[in-house]
């Protein structure tokens, strides 16, 4: 066996505080608990020794590596960098002529899928539900949209992003509600919001894993991560949904996209206090108002003036 090396430096990670420094931000003390904030007058992203999650003005992202302990602090992965924290911070933004005008809307499952089931309550029932809400609020905001199954019919998988291409648009946001009938299940409930995980990178969950290769997808992960962050958010600020962050996810309908896109898990079916909400139209108008609502703060920062 060969003898270890001087202190080996892993490619893969880069110095937390120097990142920060070069971005503006003041690094704190890591803390007893492994937490280390980096801050500037209006904004606060939070990290952790060993672990996956981080917090970016208030809202929880779950990083593709564990944030690791160094000599010289802490290490995130230049992956995540990449794929999370620069696009957040140094949001893209579109060519002036072309604004977000048309947005894609999918309610989950329809026809011989019900989604998840409890009881009589069928999730695609309750999916296209909140997309008729959400198709109201938009269009007031003056957008276009295209609803990719508009009614109780079953539409592929591969047809919904197909459908969205067609019509030419400029968005995609896909509606759930998820359920979870493991141990422990009264325990969980909230809101997710998936972004397709970055070429090369793992999922968030193991489940809806289409391969760590790259998708057409993958051509907007900049944008994925910016829509999901404000989408979430506005979630969070708009409902009493728990917040159980933006995650990534090979799911097979962001996989195919031809435009920036994200899907909402907007609650557990499994859970009393969420399924009241998804089950009662205040609960489904405030989860469609909120997303609505992060639509139109992501239009408003992607078309900012440069
Ligand atoms: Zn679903």
């Amino acid at each position: 066996m060969a003898a270890p090396g001087p202190a080996a430096v892993d490619a893969r990670y880069t110095n937390l505080v120097a990142w920060g420094r070069q971005q503006g931000l003041q690094a704190s003390d890591i803390r007893r608990n492994g937490e280390m904030w980096l801050t500037n007058q209006s904004l606060a992203l939070g990290f952790k020794a060993d672990s996956q999650s981080m917090t970016f003005d208030g809202v929880e992202h779950r990083l593709t590596l564990p944030v690791r302990r160094s000599p010289g602090g802490l290490q995130v992965a230049v992956r995540d960098v990449q794929t999370t924290l620069s696009p957040l911070l140094r949001p893209p933004q579109r060519p002036g002529s072309r604004p977000v005008r048309v947005v894609a809307i999918n309610a989950g499952h329809g026809g011989k899928d019900p989604g998840n089931t409890e009881g009589r309550r069928q999730e695609k029932h309750y999916t296209l539900l909140v997309a008729g809400e959400l198709r109201r609020h938009l269009e007031r905001a003056g957008l276009q949209v295209v609803v990719v199954r508009p009614s109780d019919t079953f539409v592929s998988l591969e047809d919904r992003p197909a459908k969205a291409a067609r019509a030419r648009a400029d968005l995609y946001v896909s509606l759930h509600f998820n359920a979870f009938d493991g141990p422990g299940s009264g325990e969980v409930a909230g809101v997710e919001t998936y972004c397709l995980t970055p070429a090369g990178a793992s999922s968030t969950n193991d489940s809806g894993n289409h391969g760590g290769s790259w998708h057409a997808g993958n051509r907007f992960d900049r944008d994925n991560v910016l829509l999901a962050h404000h989408v979430h958010r506005a979630i969070k600020d708009g409902t009493d949904l728990n917040d159980r962050g933006v995650r990534r996810a090979r799911f097979k309908e962001l996989t195919l996209l031809q435009m920036p896109g994200v899907l909402v898990e907007g609650g557990y079916m499994t859970h009393p206090q969420d399924a009241a909400s998804i089950y009662s139209p205040a609960g489904r108008a405030a989860l469609a108002r909120g997303i609505a609502d992060g639509v139109l703060a992501y239009k408003r920062l992607v078309e900012r003036k440069p």
